[in-house]
């Protein structure tokens, strides 16, 4: 027998939560519903879904500081549902520990692709991850080498700085997820680190240079406008 993901979806909006409910059920999702906050925290203790899809936007409680009380005690996977113009919101609910965010409208691949990647990445972090064991994350022509301390396309060692290899080596880590300038800075440099993205912006133009065939439509590592920047999924 197949055991399904099951999924709790917190969302007021009801054709949204219709929408999601046909898309996960139709592809293999147990869904279950709550239609406000203080029913999805309910159904979250009760339930034990294996992830939340919360909409940041709720009539009862807000959604991030649904997710705080939800991360004092879960690390549940949790992907955050918001509408474009609350940018803010995002950011905070990804320091907050949310795993992503998708923005409203957004499709079906998108909605698909978003679980899968949460979902592999708590699995990962269970059993420690295929990564870690090969020490390095590859994605198409890109290979980040952990051990080596170096990023080779297409067989070349790119020849990163000490802190641009640092950045790369996070985000491949993490590949497939978003991480916020502030998670970068913090992991990189510190719980102290001044509150300017400047040094981030600066060496992710010389990474782009290095890695990217062309730099202005990177193929490996994504903006996120406002947000952060994403790596591409790594191959299987
Ligand atoms: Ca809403």
């Amino acid at each position: 027998m197949v055991i399904k993901d099951k999924i709790l979806i917190i969302e007021d909006e009801k054709g949204i939560r219709n929408f999601m409910k046909t898309v996960l059920s139709a592809n293999g999702y147990d869904v279950l519903e709550a239609e406000n906050g203080t029913d999805g925290y309910s159904m979250l203790t009760s339930h034990c879904p294996d992830l939340v899809i919360l909409d940041l936007g709720l009539p009862d409680i807000d959604g991030v500081s649904l997710l705080k009380a939800i991360r004092e005690w879960s690390s549940k996977p949790v992907l955050v549902v918001s509408a474009r113009t609350h940018e803010r919101d995002k950011v905070e609910a990804l320091d907050l520990g949310a795993d992503d965010y998708i923005t409203k409208p957004f499709g079906t691949s998108e909605l698909l692709a978003r679980l899968r990647t949460a979902i592999r990445h708590t699995r990962i972090s269970v059993n420690k991850g295929a990564m870690a064991h090969r020490g390095k994350c590859i994605i198409g022509d890109l290979t980040v080498d952990f051990q080596k301390y170096r990023v080779f396309v297409k067989g070349e060692d790119v020849g990163l700085t000490q802190n641009e290899f640092r950045i790369v080596a996070l985000l491949g880590k993490y590949a497939g997820k978003v991480l916020t300038y502030d998670f970068i800075m913090k992991e990189l440099w510190g719980p102290n680190v001044p509150d300017d993205n400047r040094i981030l912006r600066v060496n992710m133009a010389n990474i782009r240079r290095k890695i990217e065939e062309n730099p202005s439509e990177p193929k490996f590592i994504f903006t996120e406008i406002g947000i952060g920047y994403r790596m591409v999924e790594a191959d299987e």
